[in-house]
């Protein structure tokens, strides 16, 4: 049975008081389940603090990007390694937004996939198709080549200790989820892709779902057999909604 994972996107929102007043909610709203783990992206300058305001409880740390290189002359870049010092475990790689406005491509987010698991952290590689791609019946084409660029890269052992975002792209911050029969469909095809490398990696490895989550629909989604969590932005940002989505994990 694999354990179920709420992320929480914040995006570029929010200050150092708003940082401190969600997490101290957080906090406190959540003690920790077997069932599901709750994890916390925020942006990389609020980091530190969010590490020190979550020290201590069940709340675990990631970053929203992280470099593609372990160091050196790259201005504004962030490596794995400072991520690890930090306090982060988790970095969203891919996200449909950094592969959109930032340009980077399947080769680019493979290398940082790379890059963050030889540090130690678990990436989250986030993957969807767009609005003309679905209509164009190429969705299963388009993840399995988001997917399958890592694969090529790191090998049949690509997603252990890795988690995979389904994001279709039209979902995001749009406030139209996927059906959860139309994520299931995507998030199978993509077990069954990672299971074509390894089936024992296949079995372990969490496949969130991503894409206008809130509490409203957060339970049939992760009701679905192969939906083992959510990585969610907008609804992230409210504690009251991000505690009830982690507790719709709960079952
Ligand atoms: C996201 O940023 O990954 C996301 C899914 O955003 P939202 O929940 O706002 O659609």
């Amino acid at each position: 049975m694999r354990r179920l994972l709420v992320a929480g996107n914040w995006k570029m929102n929010g200050s150092k008081e708003q940082a401190e007043q969600l997490v101290t909610a957080l906090v406190q709203g959540f003690s920790g389940s077997d069932q599901v783990e709750m994890v916390l992206c925020p942006p990389t300058i609020y980091l530190d603090q969010v590490a020190g305001l979550l020290n201590g409880s069940a709340i675990g740390l990631g970053s929203q990007n992280s470099s593609e290189h372990e160091a050196g002359a790259y201005t504004g870049e962030t490596a794995p390694a400072m991520l690890l010092d930090m306090g982060c475990r988790y970095a969203i790689l891919g996200h449909s937004e950094r592969r959109t406005l930032y340009g980077e491509d399947n080769a680019l987010v493979a290398a940082k996939f790379e890059a963050a698991k030889a540090a130690g952290l678990t990436p989250i590689l986030c993957v969807g198709e767009t609005l003309e791609q679905r209509e164009a019946g190429e969705t299963l084409a388009v993840v399995a080549a988001q997917v399958g660029a890592v694969l090529a890269r790191l090998g049949n052992e690509a997603f252990a200790e890795a988690v995979i975002a389904y994001e279709p792209v039209w979902a995001i911050g749009t406030g139209k989820t996927a059906t959860p029969e139309q994520a299931q469909e995507v998030h199978a095809a993509i077990r069954a892709q990672v299971a074509d490398s390894n089936a024992q990696v296949a079995e372990r490895v969490q496949i969130l779902y991503g894409g206008s989550v809130n509490a409203g629909n957060a339970e049939t989604l992760f009701a679905m057999q192969d939906i083992d969590g959510g990585l969610v932005g907008g609804a992230s940002l409210k504690a009251d909604d991000f505690l009830a989505i982690c507790q719709s994990a709960n079952g």
